[in-house]
């Protein structure tokens, strides 16, 4: 699974509501304008008074150990798509292998100072919630009480057959009876490249037994968003509303890619609210920014916690 993901296909607009949706858009800034660059104290003199919604990606992660592989390190990638995943039973069994293996990695991270630092700004009635992208439930295990986990946690698994969603814990027991064995023979789980979605990366996995859903026989799958699929409906109307309720949009470690995460800077900017991006390197999302910060994460929610 991605912590961004592709442009999500959207319904083709007809003439007349191509029309509305320009009377509706009137004030959206030129996508092609000057990219306000700036420095964290003049983030802070944006957002001081402010109440925030925060939309998180991959880069809050990289300091619990989480790769961000959009960032500037990281090595070029080729996420998994959900055709693939529900076309192929091979890619299926090479997929869950990898994910038996990261699943525990992800489960044995932490929350870092930048997590911290947003429970401390939500505790103060300033920041009003969280929008992640990320699968990782550490803003949750840091202690933020209003979440939204837009693509999915890493700890569900669903059966695309029956819907019945069960315990990744519940799933990692029933694939180690079938699989005696396996975690082992590939070693220390800390010495496996591992991914923001779990899927550590190992080539052993021909012989790995995925396990069918206990109940019905069906296909089960990490309660995940992966490329290709579309964010429930609920769960973005409750996002906008977050960002609606705001009354800035800060925006921390995400490249903002995909139009799953940049549609709600695309909405804070509509509005005319400020939106203040706090990312290493430049995000698709700069041009509708009032601020841009080049910034390592971590260190500048501390400072915004400190400071606002
Ligand atoms: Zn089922």
């Amino acid at each position: 699974m991605p912590t961004d993901r592709p442009d999500l296909p959207r319904e083709p607009l007809t003439p007349a509501s191509a029309a509305v949706a320009r009377m509706q858009t009137p004030r959206l800034p030129d996508p092609d304008a000057p990219v306000a660059r700036g420095t964290l104290d003049q983030a802070i003199e944006l957002l001081r008074g402010r109440t925030l919604a925060v939309l998180t990606g991959a880069g809050v992660s990289t300091d619990s150990g989480i790769p961000d592989y959009r960032g500037p390190d990281s090595p070029p990638r080729n996420p998994m798509t959900y055709d693939q995943f529900v076309g192929d039973p091979d890619f299926r069994r090479h997929y869950w292998a990898r994910n038996h293996v990261g699943w525990q990695h992800v489960r044995r991270t932490h929350p870092n100072a930048g997590h911290l630092a947003l429970v401390r700004l939500e505790e103060r009635g300033i920041v009003r919630g969280i929008i992640t992208q990320n699968v990782d439930l550490l803003h949750e295990d840091a202690g933020s009480r209003n979440v939204i986990d837009l693509h999915g946690r890493y700890d569900r698994v669903i059966c695309l057959q029956c819907s019945r969603v069960i315990s990744r814990e519940h799933l990692a027991e029933r694939l180690d009876a079938l699989n005696p064995g396996f975690v082992e023979s590939i070693g220390k789980v800390e010495d496996i490249e591992i991914a923001p979605d779990a899927d550590a990366v190992i080539e052993t996995t021909a012989h790995f037994r995925p396990a069918p859903c206990e109940f019905c026989g069906g296909v089960l799958k990490p309660e995940i968003v992966y490329f290709g699929e579309n964010v429930p409906r609920e769960r973005v109307d409750r996002a906008f509303a977050m960002v609606d309720d705001a009354e800035a949009l800060l925006v921390a470690g995400s490249s903002l890619t995909v139009m799953s995460g940049l549609r709600f800077v695309r909405r804070a900017a509509k509005d005319g609210k400020v939106v203040v991006i706090v990312n290493r390197g430049a995000t698709r999302g700069d041009p509708l920014a009032t601020l841009t910060v080049d910034a390592g994460v971590s260190e500048a929610l501390t400072e915004l916690a400190a400071r606002l």
